[in-house]
């Protein structure tokens, strides 16, 4: 059985950056990963649309400056496969997967008060010792399947975000339906809008919002070859006037400032909405991204 000072169970982020501070001073870690490599969340959530919803720049470790000067973030709102990118590099720059345990996901941890010591086991049954024990297993590593009834049957292909197929998903000529619109499914949504293919060109997407209290809204219109963003509203938690399904829409390349300060003004006046994206850049969860034909 494998003996160490501590052990780290995840090696997203957290774990990564425990991994690398352990051994800096002088103690022998070793870490388990559910999944097959490094990035946790930038691993797992692949889907369409992936993507910071802060600024990537808060996003990079400040522990080496050697690090913060060898990378720079292409985007404000940079996408999962750059992100994944960035935990890469993390990880071969500081030699870190040495000392990682990959598809290994820990199921037990037991404090063994005779020894002074954690015993950990894997659900393939690997056991591994150590005085300390840190669980780095991310607040929102755990997907959560609907709990519809008759979901079980649906004949057609199913997705879940947060445990996305490395392998490409096509979704020309389908129809497809996506269950919330919190942060991650109007990202998906307005991606996903824009892969249909031609034939949906027609067809509005409908978003269905279950919960009054996720008021975040995205809707597609026909448009011409000019960019737009549209329809977000009700930023601000738990605001009751978000729930009339206002629509907001504003171009993001041609709105003049009065069409923003109007804007704006309407957003506050009636979301509260604390602020109002605008350009490719500034998007918040890469709404401007979706292009031309995923337009609202
Ligand atoms: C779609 C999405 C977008 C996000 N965008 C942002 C953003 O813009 N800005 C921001 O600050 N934060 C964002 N977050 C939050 C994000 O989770 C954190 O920023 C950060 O990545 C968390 O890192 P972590 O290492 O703590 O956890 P994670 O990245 O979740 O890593 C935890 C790891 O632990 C592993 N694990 C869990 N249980 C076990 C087990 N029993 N055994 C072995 N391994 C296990 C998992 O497989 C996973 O790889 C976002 C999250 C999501 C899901």
């Amino acid at each position: 059985m494998a003996s160490s000072d501590a052990i780290i169970i995840g090696a997203g982020l957290s774990g990564m950056y425990a991994l690398h501070r352990l051994r800096e001073h002088g103690f022998r870690a070793q870490a388990f990963e559910a999944g097959g490599d490094v990035g946790g969340t930038w691993y797992w959530n692949r889907y369409p649309g992936a993507r910071f919803d802060s600024e990537s720049w808060t996003y990079g470790f400040s522990f080496s400056e050697e690090l913060l000067r060898e990378w720079n973030w292409s985007e404000h709102f940079s996408g999962q496969p750059e992100n994944l990118r960035y935990c890469n590099l993390v990880a071969d720059k500081f030699d870190l997967r040495r000392d990682i345990t990959f598809n290994h996901r820990i199921a037990a941890a037991r404090w063994d008060d005779a020894a002074g010591e954690w015993e950990v086991e894997s659900t393939s049954g690997v056991k591994a010792r150590a005085r300390f024990l840190i669980t780095a297993l991310g607040p929102l590593s755990a997907p959560v399947m609907p709990d519809i009834p008759g979901i079980g049957e649906f004949a057609g292909q199913a997705y879940h975000t947060g445990h996305w197929p490395h392998h490409p998903v096509s979704f020309e000529g389908r129809r497809v339906g996506v269950i919330g619109t919190g942060a991650t499914g109007v990202q998906a949504i307005t991606e996903i809008a824009g892969l249909l293919g031609s034939s949906a060109e027609a067809t509005p997407v409908r978003l269905i919002r279950l919960a009054a209290s996720g008021p975040l809204i995205v809707a597609r219109r026909p448009c011409g070859a000019r960019p737009e963003i549209v329809g977000v509203a009700g930023l601000a938690r738990g605001d009751r006037h978000a729930q009339d399904q206002e629509i907001v829409a504003i171009d993001s390349t041609h709105a003049d400032e009065d069409l923003e300060a109007a804007l704006r003004a309407r957003l506050r006046a009636h979301l509260g909405c604390p602020s109002l994206f605008r350009g490719r850049d500034r998007a918040p969860f890469g709404l401007a991204q979706a292009g031309p034909q995923a337009c609202g």
